[in-house]
């Protein structure tokens, strides 16, 4: 592929990064991420993504904007209030770069549906607000060894991983969390949450989907980043892979 002027102008601030340069920046627009959720996290994700030239993005979610949504969901206006959140997500996203390629999907993601959306996508990024998810979307990149970018955010907390699981060594979500909390039906309806947070805890989504992506730095795979608005502490806790765990017996 050749870049086009237009594609060396907006996407040549990362082209001059050594660690980029034009083959990662080609990387980057050959690949796809699908991203489940179009709510605080999904939203700084989907615009990072978007603005940097990953040449093909998936946005699901079945929900419509909310009043409520506004103070964290950057991605859409009071206007939008009502309207498909895939739909608009990706409107807003074609405006920002027409040089990608966005598909919407306005439902949810189930164990049925879930490999005819995602098979055509390289990377999962997780952004979803309930276990359900989470464990069905580890479980599918686990057995399809897919890059999972997962992020979770709850009042003043948030958590990321990445697991790529093209890699043996990769530990899985059950690993450290075997079964479904009980509590699993909690989110920030019922806890609350900050919203600049879900910018925060976003934007590292994003960062670990380009590293994986062009394959630079390291990424947070075999860690769990653990982080305190709050106090504004970042804590790396290293994930094993548990002897017991489905991604063991998987390999
Ligand atoms: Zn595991």
């Amino acid at each position: 592929m050749k870049f086009t002027k237009k594609q060396i102008d907006r996407y040549s601030r990362q082209i001059i990064l050594k660690k980029i340069g034009t083959v990662g920046q080609k990387k980057l627009l050959r690949s796809s991420v699908l991203i489940v959720g179009a709510g605080g996290l999904g939203s700084p994700v989907a615009i990072y993504l978007a603005a940097l030239g990953i040449g093909n993005i998936g946005i699901i979610d079945k929900d419509v904007v909310e009043t409520s949504n506004l103070s964290r969901q950057i991605i859409f206006s009071s206007n939008d209030v009502k309207k498909k959140k895939s739909l608009i997500a990706v409107n807003k996203l074609k405006k920002l770069n027409p040089d990608i390629q966005l598909k919407s999907f306005q439902k949810k993601l189930t164990i049925k549906n879930i490999d005819q959306i995602a098979k055509r996508f390289d990377v999962m990024v997780d952004g979803s607000d309930n276990f359900r998810t989470r464990f069905l979307i580890n479980d599918y990149c686990l057995a399809n060894k897919k890059i999972l970018v997962s992020g979770a955010i709850n009042r003043f907390d948030g958590q990321v991983y990445t697991f790529n699981f093209s890699k043996n060594e990769s530990p899985c979500l059950r690993c450290f969390m075997p079964n479904m909390p009980i509590n699993s039906d909690d989110n920030c309806e019922t806890e609350g949450i900050l919203g600049t947070l879900a910018g925060i805890v976003g934007s590292i989504q994003a960062n670990e989907v380009i590293k994986e992506i062009v394959g630079i730095g390291d990424t947070l795979c075999g860690y769990i980043l653990i982080i305190d608005a709050l106090k504004l502490t970042f804590r790396k806790v290293k994930l094993n892979k548990r002897s017991d765990c489905f991604c063991y017996e998987k390999k």
